[in-house]
């Protein structure tokens, strides 16, 4: 038996050194270039022409859930929302637009974007999101929703990059992309019910991430499921008042233990800048304590912690971040997707 396992083990690493031969060879001429870049083109090309499957479920993707502390290879803030009628996009964190073509989201039919607040790493890809859902098709202007603030940004956006929509209308022409739909269209939002289609409810409650005023989190409700989306917030009695029933809170959250331990580290260093960045970063995040404690005085089913700060570099830290959290808590990551069946109370997590 063990005679036939090395006689097997010696057969397999002769078959790949062979192969890696070839493909060295194949490699080395123009012929073998030119069939090994048509063989990759093509399933470059099947690949991104394969629709992302239909679904009748409520289903949430994480298309960015890092915070900006730490050196990552996550995107910055951004969840989607889709239904079978619907898609939407919380926050366009830096990174974002990758993820977003990565998971295969039907961008054509991107209907808008709710920023939650104006920091950087929410509205760093609102352009790149606007242009790749453009160039692909989308038949409508983007919608960019938003507390008060949103049309300020919204207008600077369409400024700074009215250069890049007239060259890349220039360059494949009006049928192609119609300019109009290239300019995103700002629309200002109170708390309270935001969106009501009959299917599909959103509401904005109010955050509190001072000194940022106004911050806002969204509560998605379709069809008996529901998904909270917080932005940069403290758990507050809001939090608790909004998450009432849901199903699914994806939550900002930040490691004091983690963050605590590289500010000290930092000052230890004499890197007084960085020490104090770290430990002012401290008081406008949900603690994982706190978080804790919210699932104690709510029913929500499965808490989500993105917008992660830090990022986790490595397992370990990962598990770090985690102690302490009860079983119906994860942490998310970018490519994660969860889905909501209607008429039933799972969430069924996959990916990344
Ligand atoms: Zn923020
Ligand atoms: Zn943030």
């Amino acid at each position: 038996m063990k005679k036939v396992a090395i006689g097997f083990i010696t057969l397999l690493v002769v078959l790949l050194v062979v192969l890696a031969g070839i493909a060295g060879v194949s490699l080395s001429t123009q012929v073998g270039q030119n069939f090994l870049l048509n063989r990759i083109a093509a399933l470059f090309v099947r690949e991104g022409a394969t629709a992302l499957p239909d679904s009748e479920s409520l289903r949430v993707f994480v298309c960015g859930s890092a915070s900006p502390l730490g050196v990552t290879d996550r995107a910055q803030a951004c969840i989607a929302v889709l239904t079978p009628e619907h898609f939407f996009i919380v926050d366009s964190g830096a990174g974002s637009t990758d993820n977003l073509n990565r998971g295969r989201l039907p961008m054509a039919r991107l209907q808008g974007i709710f920023i939650t607040h104006f920091h950087s790493d929410h509205i760093a890809e609102l352009y790149e999101v606007n242009l790749n859902s453009w160039v692909q098709g989308r038949t409508e202007q983007l919608v960019v929703y938003g507390p008060e603030g949103v049309e300020r940004v919204t207008e600077a956006v369409n400024e700074g990059y009215a250069l890049d929509r007239e060259y890349r209308v220039a360059h494949h022409g009006e049928a192609l992309l119609k300019p109009v739909l290239g300019e995103l269209v700002p629309e200002t939002l109170e708390p309270g019910v935001v969106f009501d289609d009959g299917a599909l409810k959103i509401t904005l409650y109010t955050g509190d991430h001072p000194p940022i005023v106004p911050a806002a989190g969204y509560r998605f409700d379709y069809q008996g499921r529901s998904v909270v989306i917080s932005g940069d917030s403290l758990v507050t009695d809001e939090t608790r008042r909004i998450v009432a029933g849901a199903d699914l809170l994806l939550h900002d959250a930040l490691s004091e233990s983690i963050v605590s331990t590289l500010s000290g580290a930092a000052g230890e260093a004499g890197l007084d800048r960085i020490s104090k960045v770290m430990s002012d970063v401290m008081d406008y995040h949900a603690s994982t304590t706190s978080l804790v404690t919210l699932a104690d005085s709510t029913n929500v089913d499965m808490v989500a912690l993105y917008h992660l700060v830090p990022a986790p570099v490595n397992s370990v830290i990962e598990k770090i971040f985690e102690s302490g959290l009860p079983s119906n808590y994860l942490l998310a990551d970018d490519g994660m997707w969860f889905e909501l069946p209607l008429g039933s109370d799972d969430i069924v997590v996959a990916g990344p």
